[in-house]
């Protein structure tokens, strides 16, 4: 008898503090951008309630991410949906992807572009503040008016919808300050080893489809004091590999796991490009330093003329997603199984 009464508490308890899933979406107080327009905002709950029933297949980390999208199309509103899968190696579609392929394919890329303004996440509590990964971001820049695209999370604990700005995970390249070499803390003549090192890199590579503006080469400089070297490299099934990441493949082959610096160069004359994804490996890849108490990796372009911008690679991720954050005991049982030094204490 006991029993049932905490069975029916437990049940009127929940039902309480839950919300029905048809009750309506509002914005959340906590919401950094606030909506005035409340057709956009009945959208971004249509769009929530469909992402609800969005099919994934995380089978890796067990992260379900379903999001979607409404926009008003020849008259008609249009829903696009997208899950996130994973395969192999790791490998993963993510959802955000998911839902602007999904969108080009029903009304295509240019209406797409024009006319999708948010993005929506279901969620059952939307921590974090992360714009997602650094390939997600290369995505939204090329398939959508990103700067200002809404970036909303759906609260479904409480049916509250947390609306934020797309363009507050940007930082442009011309954004970092100009530098010179002696301000940068690193050896007396590293600089110079290493912008040539990135010079040469960028004579190899590979660049069957790529611009020539595109093409960079990267060096970096390990705490070790080794430096790696490496150009970017497409294919015809269009799986680039970026330079940084090169580097960043080779210091880890080499089970060197702090990287004080990484220049890029690109066409002589210009700043160089660097993806998103890029920045992704190397906020990364710099997570594993500081876990051990080295100083944030830095990014230094290189204009080829002899001009410099530096600047962190957390500086270059605004609003990062990282396993340094999402699990970061992962990095330091890896690194202690590897190096065979364990983390120091906190
Ligand atoms: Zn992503």
């Amino acid at each position: 008898m006991r029993f049932r009464f905490v069975l029916v508490f437990a049940l009127a308890s929940t039902g309480c503090s839950t919300p029905p899933p048809t009750a309506p979406w509002t914005l959340s107080s906590e919401s950094p951008v606030r909506i005035d327009d409340p057709a956009l905002l009945a959208r971004m709950g249509r769009a929530l309630d469909a992402a609800a029933l969005a099919g994934t297949d995380p089978v890796i980390s067990g992260h379900h991410v379903r999001a979607a999208t409404s926009f008003t199309h020849e008259g008609r509103e249009v829903v696009a949906v997208g899950g996130n899968t994973e395969y192999g190696v790791p490998q993963a579609v993510h959802g955000e992807v998911s839902v602007m392929n999904h969108a080009t394919a029903l009304v295509g890329a240019e209406a797409a572009r024009r006319e999708v303004r948010f993005i929506a996440f279901h969620s059952q509590t939307c921590e974090g503040d992360s714009r997602g990964c650094g390939d997600c971001r290369d995505y939204m820049r090329a398939t959508t008016e990103y700067r200002s695209l809404l970036w909303v999370c759906g609260r479904a604990v409480d049916r509250t919808i947390v609306v934020r700005r797309f363009a507050d995970g940007l930082f442009e390249e011309e954004s970092a300050p100009d530098v010179e070499p002696a301000s940068l803390g690193l050896p007396a003549g590293e600089i110079d080893r290493l912008v040539a090192a990135a010079r040469e890199a960028r004579r190899g590579g590979i660049t069957l489809f790529t611009a020539a503006d595109r093409h960079t080469g990267a060096a970096g400089l390990s705490a070790s004091g080794r430096i790696y070297r490496s150009a970017g490299a497409d294919d015809a099934a269009f799986h680039y590999r970026f330079a940084v990441g090169g580097v960043i493949q080779q210091a880890a082959t080499e089970r060197d796991y702090a990287l004080r610096a990484i220049v890029v160069e690109g066409e002589p004359g210009a700043w160089p490009r660097v993806a998103y994804r890029e920045r992704q490996y190397a906020f990364d890849y710099s997570s594993f330093g500081t876990s051990r108490g080295e100083p944030a990796t830095l990014l230094i372009l290189s204009d080829g003329q002899g001009r410099l911008k530096a600047a962190t690679v957390e500086t270059f991720l605004p609003k990062p997603f990282s396993v340094a954050r999402f699990n970061p005991t992962a990095v330091e049982r890896f690194l202690e199984r590897q190096t065979g030094i364990a983390a120091p204490a906190r």
